[in-house]
């Protein structure tokens, strides 16, 4: 970590100018350092920026030993004079995020003892974080709701690089045991954190802060969440799903969960009736059927019902094919079963007869032919006579 990059010395910075210290063609495009930098290199589980230097696109920044590393997609000349423009939309996003993480993580930590000991920001502002204890569903919200209280008292975030002898004598969060260069990031009373990321300059900048989702992770918790623009897109999207649903049920937002598991539970039942009331007419059908070595049928049903059906017949009469046809966009479906005749042989002599698709196994085969049902009906009966 370098106390001097400029996005650490001045966060808020969106362009600058700097000169080229070397460029390198690599795999993916050209490798370039600058004097001086105000893109962030991934690190801490933030994302890296993004942007332009003068026209070339920025597509990868990384940081090894305090030089940082800009991937682009055009060769500079060592010496050259540039501009730099960060993609702003994208890293004040990282930085709304980054600092409603740490004020969650802190809120957390303070009430229950526990580790932030995973944490994950994705490019579009999603954010994981593991804490190794549990937690409830209620404790998330009150969580969620004491977080946006810090965020609407606009606390300043204050950044300090404190010596090793200053440190003994702090008491702060962190991962791992620290060396070198340490940056604390302090939210007034609420969360003092080693980090190397980018933070909001004040917690209004954070806008608000969303809890997603709550599960359990090894032995204790992880927690999805979005802030800022992010968290408003969210919810934006999640209105307009509400206020449609809402009408098509005819209840208030608060009803509709109740609304939804009441279709569910009634469509279930009508399925079951439907069901019972195929079964029966499966077995009046087959009890009407002539007697013949192969039944073809038209029934207009499902194909799990027309699979159903040739094997009620077949169980119950004594043909040697039952065949069940459905008209269906223009084509006739068809399923056929049999236990005395190689099915998946005889269904590719039917579809060159009938321009029909499909296959299956030697007992039961389904598909579509796109002939018409008097033509289906010929060539059945031909294959009946020769049985
Ligand atoms: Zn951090």
């Amino acid at each position: 970590m370098d106390p001097q990059a400029y996005y650490y010395q001045y966060p808020m910075m969106k362009e600058f100018d700097a000169v080229v210290q070397s460029c390198q063609k690599v795999t993916k495009g050209y490798v370039l350092t600058l004097d001086h930098t105000a893109f962030y290199p991934e690190g801490g589980g933030q994302p890296c920026d993004v942007g332009r230097i003068d026209t070339a696109s920025v597509f990868d920044v990384q940081e090894k030993n305090h030089v940082v590393y800009h991937y682009v997609d055009r060769a500079f000349s060592v010496g050259q004079n540039v501009h730099g423009r960060i993609d702003w939309n994208r890293r004040f996003l990282m930085m709304q995020s980054h600092s409603g993480e740490h004020i969650v993580s802190g809120l957390i930590h303070a009430q229950f003892g526990y580790d932030n000991v995973g944490f994950h920001l994705d490019p579009h502002g999603l954010m994981t974080i593991d804490f190794n204890g549990v937690l409830r569903p209620a404790d998330i919200d009150a969580i969620e709701m004491l977080a946006n209280d810090v965020v609407s008292q606009d606390i300043p975030l204050t950044i300090a690089w404190p010596t090793k002898e200053q440190r003994k004598h702090m008491s702060y969060r962190s991962k791992k045991a620290l060396d070198g260069h340490v940056r604390i990031v302090t939210i007034g009373p609420y969360d003092t954190c080693a980090c190397c990321g980018t933070h909001v300059e004040r917690t209004g900048q954070i806008g608000s802060i969303k809890i997603l989702s709550l599960e359990k992770h090894r032995q204790g918790v992880r927690l999805q969440l979005i802030c800022g623009r992010k968290a408003i897109m969210d919810h934006q999207q999640k209105h307009k799903i509400c206020a449609q649903l809402s009408p098509l049920f005819s209840v208030p937002v608060e009803g509709i969960v109740t609304a939804v598991k009441k279709a569910q539970e009634d469509r279930n039942e009508k399925s079951r009736t439907i069901r019972q009331w195929q079964d029966k007419y499966i077995v009046l059908k087959t009890a009407m059927l002539p007697s013949s070595k192969i039944q073809l049928i038209e029934e207009d049903v499902d194909r799990l019902t027309m699979r159903d059906f040739c094997n009620y017949i077949l169980e119950h009469t004594d043909c040697v094919v039952a065949m069940v046809v459905a008209k269906n966009q223009g084509a006739y479906q068809y399923v056929m079963a049999s236990q005395k005749i190689d099915l998946k042989i005889k269904v590719n002599e039917l579809n060159a007869l009938l321009a029909g698709r499909g296959g299956g196994q030697k007992e039961m085969v389904q598909g579509t032919f796109r002939a018409d049902i008097e033509t289906i009906k010929k060539v059945i009966q031909q294959w009946n006579d020769s049985l």
